[in-house]
């Protein structure tokens, strides 16, 4: 990881003359990183998903390798760790990982602990339920059942602070936990990024119904250090040119393209580093 060894660097080369310490503190970036560290989700189907031992594959794991490819990382030099959605900010904050690519939802309270690039691609949040469930056709049929969401994530806060609706919070360590619950009757839906729940439908399309009603905007970003704001620029070019080389609208079908979502090939606009 590059950022370690820049410290273990910087501090056995510091120079004792205070004027020229600033390298010290000077902050590292994922520009010019010979290797990274990259976190995904191992629990996704289409997004994240664990193939094997530090083996991923997914739209998530594609977008990040084009990223690194970008960033001069060649795809041997990229190792692949699974993070909840907990876990996200506390990576990125010790330096374990450089880079989140984790259906990383920004948000205001988030930026202000993470940087982000992108977004490389704007999710939206829509329910699941059992195939026999009748009585939710949106989110205001939501009131009053028991809501199941992996811990860290944002999806329940969008329904029950921001919607002010009153549902039951049931919470599993990740998404992939909550589809046992929900095909069990222990959970009435679960109700997160479309992308997320697409994935999961497909696994069980007889037991599952995604109800198609989607009430967010879900800007997926890329996790970065707080401080490394010319990574993040960098990270930026790299996401533009996926959008313009057309990487992103192949990455989008192969990945997405039998769910029946509606997918949007153009390059969103970017919320802006630093
Ligand atoms: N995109 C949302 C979030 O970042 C929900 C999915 C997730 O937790 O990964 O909270």
């Amino acid at each position: 990881m590059k950022r370690t060894a820049a410290l273990l660097l910087a501090l056995a080369t510091a120079p004792a003359a205070a004027g020229c310490s600033a390298a010290l503190g000077a902050p590292a970036s994922v520009t010019g990183a010979d290797t990274l560290v990259i976190g995904v989700k191992p629990d996704q189907p289409g997004l994240g998903l664990r193939t094997g031992e530090g083996r991923f594959e997914g739209f998530d794991v594609d977008v990040a390798l084009y990223v690194a490819g970008h960033l001069g990382v060649a795809e041997e030099d990229v190792r692949f760790t699974a993070v909840t959605s907990a876990q996200r900010e506390e990576v990125l904050a010790s330096g374990d990982v450089d880079l989140v690519f984790a259906t990383y939802s920004i948000t205001e309270e988030r930026k202000s602990v993470v940087g982000f690039g992108g977004p490389y691609y704007v999710a939206h949040q829509d329910i699941l339920v059992r195939a026999d469930e009748e009585g939710v056709e949106g989110v205001r049929d939501l009131e009053g059942r028991t809501l199941c969401q992996g811990e860290g994530s944002n999806s329940a806060d969008r329904v029950i602070r921001e919607k002010g609706i009153a549902a039951e919070l049931h919470e599993e360590p990740a998404y992939g936990d909550c589809i046992a619950p929900l095909l069990e009757g222990e959970v009435d839906a679960v109700t997160t990024d479309d992308l997320i729940l697409a994935g999961y439908l497909a696994e069980e399309p007889e037991g599952l119904r995604l109800v198609n009603a989607p009430f967010t905007d879900e800007q997926y970003g890329v996790g970065i250090a707080l401080e490394d704001v010319a990574g993040c620029e960098e990270v930026n070019r790299a996401l533009t040119l996926m959008y313009q080389d057309g990487t992103a609208e192949k990455l989008l079908g192969r990945w997405f393209g039998d769910t029946g979502l509606d997918l949007v090939t153009s390059v969103p606009q970017f919320v802006g580093c630093g």
